[in-house]
């Protein structure tokens, strides 16, 4: 399957109930009597209502529905109109600055549940594909689990793991692998961190602390922050996101199992609450469920024209 097709795929349940509803109002709206008149106040609230339901979030819609209203005499489509409206929120939040810095120190942080230790194992694995030999830290140091879990996917993609002993420090971990990425010459140190720990402030103090060591080490690190946020947790999750993106320099989210809701709209609400890209999203379980985000293809997908 193509990677156009994946997201398709994996937006399907979002694009059909968007579909049900929105087909009926383009229909109408760009019906020849209608077209390029204007939004009436009836049509407005029926997309209001509509892009709520698919979780774009209240503010999102608001800014989505008026940029609509505002460009609407213009004899577009209103299908296009929504498009693009919605490309503008997606797009509005800028990506970080690619460094040529090696290695490239990516940290990936999130509460637990969320596909955080799937998410390392399938970047891993795309890393490697665009050609970057990343290596892997196992910050996590108090799941034991999830360390095991994440030496699969490693093997998986053939990648090496840097681990710790049960409940060592996890910054000396962080150090280790480092040390070992620049030592073996990797191109990127991909940073597994706790999801929870015994208090919210120690978290988050670690977390400082796994930043002030990769920044000691490499020039400009952690060159990006990864957060892994679980689509079918919807505008809950955005409350969470908000505590992770004012302690950890968040520069970019990782939007899991998109393929498990209906709710995929929730990536505008994202973008545009917590002004932050979308970098990548989960598609499903395998290694390859992990896309590059595009805003311009996740917006095709989301209003494939009806067959
Ligand atoms: P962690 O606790 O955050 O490290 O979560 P895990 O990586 O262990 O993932 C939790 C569950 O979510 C596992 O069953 C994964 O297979 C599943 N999962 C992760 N990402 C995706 C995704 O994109 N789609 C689907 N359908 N399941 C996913």
């Amino acid at each position: 399957m193509g990677l156009l097709d994946k997201l398709r795929h994996g937006l399907a349940r979002t694009a059909q109930q968007l579909a049900n509803r929105f087909d009926d109002l383009v229909k109408r709206a760009d019906g020849p009597e209608t077209r390029g008149r204007g939004v009436d106040a009836e049509t407005a609230e029926a997309l209001e209502e509509i892009l709520i339901t698919a979780d774009v979030g209240v503010a999102a819609t608001q800014q989505i529905v008026s940029g609509v209203k505002a460009r609407a005499r213009h004899g577009e489509s209103l299908r296009e109109l929504v498009k693009q409206e919605i490309l503008r929120v997606l797009d509005a939040p800028s990506a970080p600055v690619a460094s040529h810095v090696r290695p490239q120190v990516m940290l990936v942080v999130g509460v637990n549940g969320t596909g955080k230790t799937t998410t390392v194992g399938k970047l891993a694995n795309q890393l490697k594909r665009e050609g970057r030999v990343p290596l892997i830290c196992a910050a996590d140091t108090f799941r034991a689990a999830a360390v095991d879990q994440l030496q699969v996917w490693a093997d998986r993609a053939g990648v090496d793991l840097v681990r710790a002993r049960e409940g060592s420090d996890p910054a000396a971990v962080v150090y280790d692998a480092v040390s070992a990425g620049k030592a073996r010459q990797r191109d990127v140190v991909l940073v597994d961190t706790a999801g929870r720990l015994h208090t919210r402030t120690n978290l988050m103090n670690e977390l400082e602390k796994i930043r002030r060591i990769t920044a000691r080490e490499v020039a400009g690190a952690p060159h990006e922050v990864l957060l892994v946020l679980d689509a079918t947790v919807g505008q809950n999750g955005l409350a969470q996101a908000r505590e992770f993106t004012n302690v950890a320099g968040v520069t970019g989210i990782v939007l899991t199992k998109l393929d498990g809701t209906a709710k995929g709209g929730i990536a505008v609400a994202i973008a545009h609450d917590l002004k932050l890209p979308i970098r990548y999203v989960g598609v499903g379980e395998g290694i390859d469920d992990l896309l590059p985000f595009s805003s311009r293809e996740y917006v095709e997908a989301l209003f494939q024209e009806p067959r």
